[in-house]
């Protein structure tokens, strides 16, 4: 059993916590948090071990009815592989903490591309990560970009990608994010951060990216123009997205006709707080002119990367192929439609 700890339990680390939980070769030693917010009363309730991430607030917890089992250093010591879900630029700070401890870690998007040996999303470099002792599961962005960009890379060749991100102005939680009533080109500079991001995985590629932020919680959509190196048609296109396990191709008939629905679609399934770990695109999207092709999608940011944190754990521990490992965080998440 591969033991993982996650240190910072919010948005992205209490979902990275489940999926983990979920797996048969993981066990996850513990969650580590600042406060005993609700987060922490329901990690409990899972049965999670809880761990003080500022030790001296270790108080808090008690008062709060919370046990704890330590400090955060104890159950980095104890892990194979800690997950640091942190916000941006904290994931930076906590490397010393890791690396005291000889513990391998996985950072998230938004720390710089080099807190890591290797970024990484599990279709596009699965095994560039085997052996690799610091490791960044990309951005929710850079992943779904990837994810489409890799299939068709391996089928036909890509020349250019041109993508523009609608982006969600802040997660359902994060009520002091915005807009509440505006468009903003975000950033209003062009091209965005977005394609130097996308090159972190495929170095070579020619990628300009344009960024928007909306008044929505919901999720990303992204507008995508992929110039190929072959002819193709949208039929094969669409064919070869569908064999995709992690891009979940819209039918014309389910009746989903924007990022409200894709939610509803996944709550009426059961999915664990509404959540689509796939790429979502629109199938009559997908369009073909000569070499272009085009396509809408949407990415909900606060899952996608879920599973590339857990396929991450084994290629660090070089416990599983890439095949086998996407097969097995697949089966165990639930992802798949
Ligand atoms: P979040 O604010 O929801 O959660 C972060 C958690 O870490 C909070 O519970 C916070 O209290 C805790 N924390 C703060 N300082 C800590 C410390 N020193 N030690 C331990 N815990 C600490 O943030 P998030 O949305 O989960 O983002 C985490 C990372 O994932 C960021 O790098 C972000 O860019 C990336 N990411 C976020 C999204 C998204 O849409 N939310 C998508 C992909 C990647």
């Amino acid at each position: 059993m591969i033991r993982v700890g996650v240190n910072g339990y919010g948005t992205i680390g209490k979902r990275v916590a489940d999926a983990v939980d979920a797996q048969p070769d993981m066990e996850l030693i513990g969650v580590a948090k600042t406060q005993p917010n609700f987060e922490a009363h329901t990690a409990v309730q899972r049965g999670y071990s809880m761990y003080a991430a500022i030790p001296e607030r270790m108080p808090l917890f008690s008062e709060a009815g919370i046990d704890v089992e330590g400090a955060v250093d104890e159950m980095v010591a104890d892990a194979d592989v800690v997950v640091d879900c942190t916000p941006s630029g904290i994931g930076e700070k906590n490397k010393a903490l890791y690396e005291s401890h000889d513990t391998p870690a996985i950072f998230q998007g938004g720390e710089d591309a080099d807190i890591g040996d290797v970024s990484f999303v599990a279709r596009a470099n699965y095994d560039d990560a085997l052996g690799a002792d610091y490791v960044r599961a990309v951005s929710c962005n850079t992943t779904g970009l990837s994810r489409i960009i890799a299939p068709l890379e391996e089928e036909y060749g890509v020349e250019k990608v041109r993508a523009t991100l609608v982006r969600r102005g802040g997660d359902p939680g994060q009520n002091s994010r915005g807009p509440i009533n505006d468009i903003l080109p975000d950033p209003i500079h062009i091209p965005s951060h977005h394609g130097p991001d996308v090159r972190t995985i495929f170095p070579e590629l020619k990628i300009d990216t344009l960024g928007l932020k909306v008044p929505a919680t919901l999720m990303h959509v992204h507008s995508l123009n992929v110039t190929l190196e072959d002819d193709v048609t949208a039929a094969h296109v669409r064919q070869l997205l569908e064999e995709e396990s992690r891009v979940f191709v819209i039918s014309e008939g389910m009746g989903i006709d924007g990022a409200g629905k894709l939610k509803d679609f996944a709550h009426d399934a059961g999915r664990p707080r509404g959540d689509l770990w796939e790429n979502c695109v629109w199938g009559e999207s997908i369009a073909v002119e000569g070499r272009d092709m085009y396509l809408f999608q949407a990415i909900h940011q606060e899952s996608d990367v879920i599973p590339e944190n857990v396929d991450a754990i084994r290629a660090m521990t070089e416990s599983a192929s890439k095949a086998d490992s996407v097969a097995t965080t697949d089966e165990y998440l639930g992802v798949g439609i």
